[in-house]
This record gives C-alpha cells, structure tokens and sequence, in this order.
C-alpha cells in the first residue's frame, strides 16, 4: 500500500490532477509488487516505494517537499522492518534527494535509530551519498504555497484547503507498507513536513511509533497528518497495539486507532495498515487520503 497525503485535497480540481497523482501511485504501486515477484523483501519494496514517491515533485516529500518558515527544506523519513523491530530514521535534513534511503542506512549501517540535521547529514556524507543543489528542492508550487501561508499568517499542511476559514488541510507526506510472501512486514514513511513550519520542526513521520510502526505480528502502518496529534497519540503502535491486544484485523485496528485519534486529540489525518496475513486497511479523519494497494497478481487499486 502507499500514500501521498490526506485532506481536503482542494488542490485536486480537475481530472487532468487527479489523474496525474492516482497514475503516479499506479505505476510506483506495481514497482512496488514487481521488487517481491523478484524475491524482493517487503523492506526492500517499502524504500523502494518511498524513494520513487519523493522523486516526483507533486508529493510532499524528496524533490516536492514543502518550504518551512525560513524558505527552506527540512525533510524527516523513516522506516522499519517488522522482522526484528529495527528501524532507522532521519529528522531535518536538507539537500538529500531520497531521505528514506539515508533512514535505511543509519537502521542498517549505524548503531542508532535516529540521526538529525548536521549529525545525519555528515553521516549522508560518511556513506557516500552526495547532496542534492538547492534548486532540486524548490518548485514555484512550493514558493507560492509558502506565500499563501504567510500572507494568512498559519502554518499549514500540503493539501490545504484553498478556503480561507477551512479546517480541513492536506498532509501530503508519503509513505508505504508491505508483506512480502514470507509474512514480513515493513513501513516507511517520508516528508517535508508543514509549510511555514518553525526551523527544527520535527513532525510525526520520523517518529517510530507515531508516523510509522511494522511488527510481523501484528500490522505494518504509515501516516499522514497533522504531526503533531499523531505524535501525541503514537497512533501507528496505537493501531498496532489494538490488533495485539484485542486479536484484530487491519480494518478493525485502523477502525479503532482513528477512532482513538479523533476521540482523544481531534487528530487530522489517516494512515494505511497492512496486517500480518495480507489484509490492507485505510482510515481517515480528513475529506480525503490519496492512497492505493495491490497484492499478488491481482488489479492495482487507487484512490482518493
Ligand atoms: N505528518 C507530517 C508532519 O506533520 C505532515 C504530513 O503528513 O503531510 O510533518
């Protein structure tokens, strides 16, 4: 399963957008199942997944990733891997192309799970992995989604509303979620985070537990939303602890964490959740959730 961010998505007017992002989920969706027909683990699928959705400008994350008060990219990604809970994140970096690439080395390749800013770009560094220029980062959407927030003086979410007294925003953070025929189960999560967000703003995505959460028992989760309420509510172990706990499924885990969310915090956002026999759920608090799934020689499945 992947998405590209929840909300009102008011952004997405006409047929010609939509197509452009539910194709952009299509194609990276069989890219994902093709990783595994190949004897690609769900791990490898999930970064895999991730990295293609941060190379394509129309999501919140990588190239697309929002500008934050200063006019400047701070990108945080995760991932995990449900086979022996190990993960690996990064939080406000800037100038790396594919920042879920650099969570799987600091999982794999450091003994840490967490590496910020400088620390985890001179690590970039100590791995070989060269900088992106600055220009790779900025698109005019970007600029003037930035400006739209300052003029209305708030700090906003990708797919905002476009009206000015909405509640509903767009989270446009993407992420991915896998079980590959072993059983295994894997998460990833990585974005840009809010527009006109303080420097050093670290949102949920990052987080092991909030934005992301994989255990081979239980369920593989990653979400969307307003960071700092999914922080809160640890809401990816939330569902995963719901289906330990009480024996359920993703539907009814993901049916219960977003209840749970909205319940305790009023929590915007949703999440995609595979459990560990293969079954996809979604849930969403917002009007929408840009996400799909695919399994095993079966149709791709997109939506809003
Ligand atoms: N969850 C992300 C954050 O708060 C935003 C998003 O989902 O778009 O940084």
């Amino acid at each position: 399963m992947v998405h590209g961010g929840a909300g009102a998505l008011d952004n997405v007017k006409d047929d010609k957008t939509a197509v452009r992002y539910l194709e952009a989920l299509r194609r990276i969706l069989e890219h994902g199942r093709e990783i595994m027909k190949l004897g690609g683990s769900a791990l490898q699928s999930v970064e895999a997944c991730a990295a293609l959705l941060e190379d394509d400008p129309v999501f919140n994350a990588g190239c697309g990733s929002v500008l934050n008060e200063n006019g400047k990219v701070e990108m945080d990604a995760a991932i995990m891997d449900g086979r022996d809970l190990s993960a690996g994140a990064v939080a406000a970096v800037s100038n790396i192309a594919n920042p879920v690439q650099l969570a799987r080395l600091v999982m794999t390749k450091s003994e840490h799970v967490m590496l910020i800013s400088d620390g985890a770009m001179q690590f970039a560094k100590h791995c070989g992995i060269g900088l992106a220029p600055e220009n790779y980062f900025y698109t005019q959407d970007r600029i003037a989604q930035l400006e739209d927030a300052r003029r209305k003086h708030k700090i906003m979410l990708d797919h905002d509303s476009t009206e000015e007294d909405s509640e509903d925003q767009k989270y446009g953070t993407i992420g991915a979620v896998a079980r590959d025929p072993q059983g295994n189960l894997a998460a990833a999560t990585s974005t840009g985070g809010i527009v006109n967000k303080r420097l050093g703003r670290v949102g949920d995505s990052p987080i092991i537990g909030a934005g992301v959460y994989a255990d081979n028992e239980t369920c593989a989760v990653s979400a969307t939303g307003y960071g700092e309420e999914f922080m809160r509510t640890v809401i990816s172990k939330t569902i995963c602890d719901f289906a330990y706990m009480k024996s359920m499924d993703a539907e009814q885990a993901t049916k219960a964490g977003i209840e749970y969310l909205k319940n305790k915090v009023n929590g915007r956002g949703g999440v995609i959740v595979i459990d560990n026999e293969g079954n996809c759920a979604s849930g969403f608090t917002t009007k929408k959730m840009i996400h799909g799934w695919i399994e095993h020689g079966g149709k791709v499945n997109v939506r809003f």
